[in-house]
């Protein structure tokens, strides 16, 4: 599981990366026989219902930069590749994030739209009833504006405790991705999933090195 978060200019943020940095990895992986997987597809070869590819990877863009739509949205349909966007409903009408209509065109166009929070807290610093608004009001608004089933958490900041955890459990989530580094594996608890973050002052290379190590 690649992690990205936004893609445009900003030198000195290392979770921002250029379009040019991106386009050059996406071929990368494009040019090398990886395969990009849907929540459906990933969720099978967890089951045991579809054969792993030989290079899977999943992209996952956190908060809804509007620049997704820019930059991800056209390179990724030209490469028939597929992605999961991780949003915060309450963020739509600012500008600098996706708006629904944006994000109603990336899931027409082949990606898995899931929640990320209403408002991208700490829900670590909430109680349990304001994780759960949090959590399931984003879940609802992403389910009523899309017509999908919007079951699979990424945790803001990566952060999560049991109270997190139960809300998870009790209202049906299937996965849970964190920042916690390394490469997703079937051994691991399905609401405390590891991805590989990438940093985008980093070169390819350094990426690629990621992609091959097992960690
Ligand atoms: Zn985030």
């Amino acid at each position: 599981m690649l992690n990205y978060h936004s893609i445009t200019y900003d030198p000195g943020n290392k979770a921002v990366i250029t379009p040019e940095l991106f386009t050059e990895q996406m071929n990368y992986l494009a040019e090398n026989g990886y395969t990009t997987l849907t929540l459906k597809h990933f969720s099978d070869i967890w089951l045991g219902e579809a054969e792993m590819p030989k290079k899977p990877v999943l992209l996952t863009f956190d908060d809804g930069y509007a620049d997704n739509h820019e930059y991800a949205m056209p390179l990724l349909k030209k490469l028939g590749f597929h992605a999961t966007l991780f949003m915060s409903p309450g963020t739509t009408d600012d500008g600098y994030f996706l708006s629904w209509e944006q994000v109603k065109e990336m899931h027409e166009a082949g990606w898995d739209i899931q929640p990320h929070g209403m408002t991208h807290p700490y829900l670590t610093s909430l109680s349990k009833s304001d994780q759960a608004y949090e959590i399931l009001e984003a879940k609802k608004q992403i389910e009523d504006q899309l017509g999908t089933t919007a079951d699979i958490f990424c945790y803001p900041y990566g952060a999560y405790n049991a109270k997190t955890l139960a809300i998870l459990k009790e209202n049906g989530f299937r996965f849970a991705f964190t920042i916690e580094q390394g490469k997703t594996k079937t051994n691991q608890d399905p609401l405390k999933l590891k991805r590989i973050f990438v940093n985008g002052e980093e070169p390819t290379k350094t990426l690629i090195k990621n992609l091959e190590k097992n960690y």
